[in-house]
């Protein structure tokens, strides 16, 4: 990837093109949200589709030429529904964000409520932060994980739902590792006569995959990335019953977007025929595998995770009990320093601050992507205890650099 043409015109942007290929090969991307796309998405997105507009649905547009854009669309569409078996598919959504936006556009006035994860325990931003729209356009409560055991607190979401009456209980996480059990969100959603959307953007690629149940048939809507464990395009997408079709194109566009990303459609689409593939169940069921490998290695060298293990693409690890002078953000800092990038994250009864939490979170989609398996995720545990136990050894960081690069060369990218 020389960027030959960038290079011509604009050489400090070629530059810094090159060394982020540079640096995604010679690190180890462990951020939980992140993937390594192959080159036929990255080619797709990066398309002379990025050149037309095209508001409106297939078949259904408010410019001409639309013949292709229809056709990459229908085919991201179609693809899609094999995958994840939703009657109705919106793949416009610029984001997840957007996605999710789109389904409270649709469905609430503002001032409705939404019941949805404490972000302190994993939720996100857009399921009704302060800082996001939805804390500022709706009423917002909070459920959360069991102090204890680290997994969702199922009876006491109940007896909220019974409660605060919500409009709609959200679920589906950023930083849980567990099996969500969709039957039970929804039963509180049903006593509470609300409507269930799951946002499933980190784990769309283990539920297409068969390594996580899926929530479609049972929730009402489901929204996700499509650039994580999925390894798709950049971008959103929103799935429901048929019933609901219309309400949620129209609060996608023109509700809360323009004209499409359709370059990025186009990488959806080449992503999901990817995804369709038998190999890519192996994948996901190998993304997991490799996440179990890390916590239980973790475990080994006395690192306190949270809810114990894991079941799907992540593990969430509290330093406070093993390594109470270490700060999430301490972590952070000297593992990147050695070519392991991962975030600092909060955990559940969070005792820091967002910005420098007690915990950190550490996913394997990226390098199951490269290759790695069990034997490699040892080798990267290992390496991440050290570095953890002593951040300001300077010869333990360079002797761990060293097996980095060692590990990425051993499993290259974008060769
Ligand atoms: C990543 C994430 C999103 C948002 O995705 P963006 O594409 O970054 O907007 C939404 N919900 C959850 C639970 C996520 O983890």
């Amino acid at each position: 990837m020389d960027y030959e043409h960038v290079r011509e015109v604009d050489p400090e942007v070629a530059d810094a093109l090159s060394n982020e290929v540079t640096r995604q090969r010679n690190t180890l991307a462990m951020i939980a949200s992140e993937n390594h796309v192959s080159e036929a998405v990255l080619e797709a997105q990066g398309s002379a589709l990025t050149n037309k507009y095209a508001e409106g649905y297939p078949g259904k547009r408010y410019y001409a030429g639309c013949e292709y854009a229809d056709r990459v669309e229908e085919l991201a569409i179609e693809r899609a529904t094999e995958l994840w078996g939703a009657d109705h598919v919106n793949v416009q959504p610029h984001s997840g964000t957007q996605a999710n936006q789109a389904v409270y556009f649709a469905m609430l006035e503002p001032g409705d409520k939404i019941l949805s994860m404490e972000l302190s325990h994993g939720g996100h931003l857009s399921h009704g932060h302060p800082a996001n729209f939805t804390g500022q356009l709706y009423e917002v409560e909070s459920y959360g994980v069991d102090p204890e055991t680290g997994y969702i607190d199922y009876d006491e979401l109940h007896r909220l739902a019974e409660e605060f009456d919500p409009d709609v209980v959200v679920s589906g996480y950023s930083a849980y590792p567990r099996t969500v059990d969709w039957e039970r969100i929804q039963a509180a959603a049903d006593a509470a006569d609300a409507y269930h959307l799951a946002d499933i953007a980190h784990i769309t690629g283990l539920v297409a995959g068969g390594a996580h149940p899926s929530p479609v048939g049972v929730a009402d809507f489901v929204t996700g990335s499509t650039h994580k464990t999925i390894r798709a395009g950049r971008g959103g997408i929103v799935m429901c019953d048929e019933e609901y079709a219309d309400d949620i194109d129209k609060a996608v566009f023109p509700g809360g977007q323009g004209g499409p990303l359709m370059h990025n459609i186009a990488g959806k689409a080449v992503g999901f025929e990817e995804a369709l593939q038998p190999e890519f169940d192996e994948y996901a069921d190998q993304t997991v595998a490799n996440a179990r490998a890390l916590s239980d290695r973790l475990t080994e060298h006395g690192f306190s995770i949270v809810s114990g293990g894991t079941d799907n693409h992540l593990v969430l690890v509290d330093l406070r009990p093993s390594h109470p002078d270490t700060t999430g953000g301490d972590a952070e800092d000297a593992l990147d320093d050695v070519g392991i990038v991962l975030n600092a994250n909060t955990v559940p009864g969070e005792t820091r601050s967002a910005f420098n939490p007690s915990g950190i979170r550490i996913g394997t989609p990226a390098l199951t992507t490269r290759g790695f398996d069990e034997d490699d995720i040892h080798v990267v545990a290992d390496c991440i205890s050290r570095v953890v136990d002593t951040p300001d050894d300077e010869d333990v960081k360079a002797d761990v650099a060293e097996t980095v690069l060692d590990l990425c060369e051993a499993n290259p990218l974008y060769e």
